[in-house]
């Protein structure tokens, strides 16, 4: 293949915080990369607080270090959380989980998506191997003899050996391509926004399970503020989010059973319809999907963008390992090592996740009564319990080795 004729070694379509780190990762690779992005660049300079925050894993933190991104992250930008407390609506269950417990100073981190998406282009705009590109929407491409063409809709044209969709759950490179996306509706909304507690929330994360969904609140730098995400049916959803914000206070401080007492204060409140879905293919030839292009999942474990970033760093080693030995990364026989090593594990979060939600959501006597056992065995029985937890944390399991530096 002659490089002269091509633009990139990889085209990425779409910037959010997958194709951020991903573009980094092969970025500090040495690689030439083009990154396209339909929104306009925002900078949050004015550091408003964002409502759209994510748990991180400790293998997440791991791929962030990689990608040179994470030391960009300002202080304020980092939230503990060191223990976390799940318990249920009905009955007296719970289960208790702190990373003492492990050897572990937190069980991971709360980072606002528009923070860490600002230190993955802050590194982005660093190097000259890699060209950024906002308000360009991908909107054709074409496989030719020896790469791709991309076509974005004001015409620009870009070749490269390999495009990588990260385009998010709406992907319209996935379209495009003719990849099927199995979608289940859950029937089911998110309520997020960021709220300030009476009582400090002493860097823990908690969860209480409600008959409709749950309610998690995730531990931010201030110690009276939680960010939380509230899962119900998409009517009650709607009526949180057109209430009043005294009586949103209230209903709020109730469901959360007052465990950080009065709600005094709320930001913009953000609705998510949920849905989890899986794209039937992750890769065709020169083309691979990442992150929420190739499958979503229920927030209750606060998983997904953990998911895609696993799914960044086992791509860029593929791609990276392919052009270190010369080979085409673009090529079906490479990507397949990517498809093989990432879709069955996301699929078994999937239906993990399904297995959670329906096991809370149901409320027959039996099944409240075996559940809130079940926490309880957890919760006194140390094996299980730090066996589960290295596995949430990402300190076990089939990870890329980007996600292993703590190991
Ligand atoms: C309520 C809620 C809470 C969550 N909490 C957590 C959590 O605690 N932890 C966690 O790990 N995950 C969480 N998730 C999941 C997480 O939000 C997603 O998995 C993650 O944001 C997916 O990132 P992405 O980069 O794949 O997609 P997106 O964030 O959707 O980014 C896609 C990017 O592609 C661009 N784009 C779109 N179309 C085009 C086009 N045609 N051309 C060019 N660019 C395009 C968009 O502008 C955007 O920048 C949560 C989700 C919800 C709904």
């Amino acid at each position: 293949m002659s490089l002269e004729k091509l633009d990139a070694d990889v085209v990425v379509v779409g910037g959010g915080i997958i194709g951020g780190t991903f573009a980094c990762l092969l970025g500090q690779a040495g690689l030439k990369v083009i990154l396209l992005d339909a929104s306009v660049r925002q900078v949050n300079s004015l550091k408003k607080v964002d409502a759209r925050v994510f748990a991180i894993t400790r293998a997440s933190e791991q791929i962030l270090k990689k990608s040179g991104a994470w030391r960009r992250l300002h202080e304020n930008d980092i939230a503990y959380f060191r223990k976390m407390h799940v318990w249920d609506e009905n009955g007296l269950g719970e289960v208790q989980f702190d990373s003492a417990s492990i050897c572990q100073s937190t069980m991971g981190y709360i980072i606002s998506h528009q923070a860490i998406v600002d230190a993955l282009q802050e590194k982005l705009l660093d190097m000259d191997n890699v060209r950024c590109l906002w308000s360009v929407s991908a909107a054709f491409i074409k496989e030719q003899a020896d790469a791709i063409l991309l076509e974005t809709e004001d015409g620009l044209q870009f070749r490269s050996k390999l495009v990588v969709a990260a385009d998010g759950s709406n992907s319209r490179l996935r379209s495009l391509a003719n990849i099927h996306y199995q979608k289940h509706d859950y029937k089911q909304s998110a309520l997020a926004c960021v709220v300030t507690s009476e009582f400090p929330h002493v860097e823990v994360a908690r969860q209480r399970f409600l008959k409709r969904g749950p309610l998690a609140f995730l531990p931010m730098k201030d110690p009276h503020q939680s960010a939380i995400v509230w899962s119900s049916a998409p009517d009650h959803i709607q009526r949180l989010k057109e209430m009043e914000q005294s009586a949103f206070h209230f209903e709020l401080a109730e469901a959360f059973a007052n465990e950080l007492g009065e709600i005094k204060n709320s930001t913009e409140r953000l609705v998510f319809p949920l849905s989890r879905a899986q794209a039937d293919h992750y890769i065709q030839s020169r083309m691979a999907l990442i992150g929420d292009s190739a499958h979503t999942v229920h927030p209750l474990a606060g998983l997904g963008a953990n998911l895609g970033l696993l799914d960044a760093a086992a791509l860029a080693e593929v791609v990276i390992d392919a052009n270190q030995r010369g080979r085409d990364p673009g090529r079906l026989q490479v990507l397949r090592r990517y498809e093989r090593q990432r879709k069955g594990e996301n699929q078994g979060m999937m239906y993990l996740m399904d297995g959670f939600k329906q096991l809370f959501e149901n409320q027959s006597q039996s099944v409240q009564w075996a559940r809130n056992f079940g926490l309880d065995m957890v919760d006194s029985l140390p094996v299980a319990k730090h066996a589960i937890m290295k596995r949430a944390m990402g300190l076990k399991g089939n990870l890329p080795d980007a996600a292993r530096g703590h190991l």
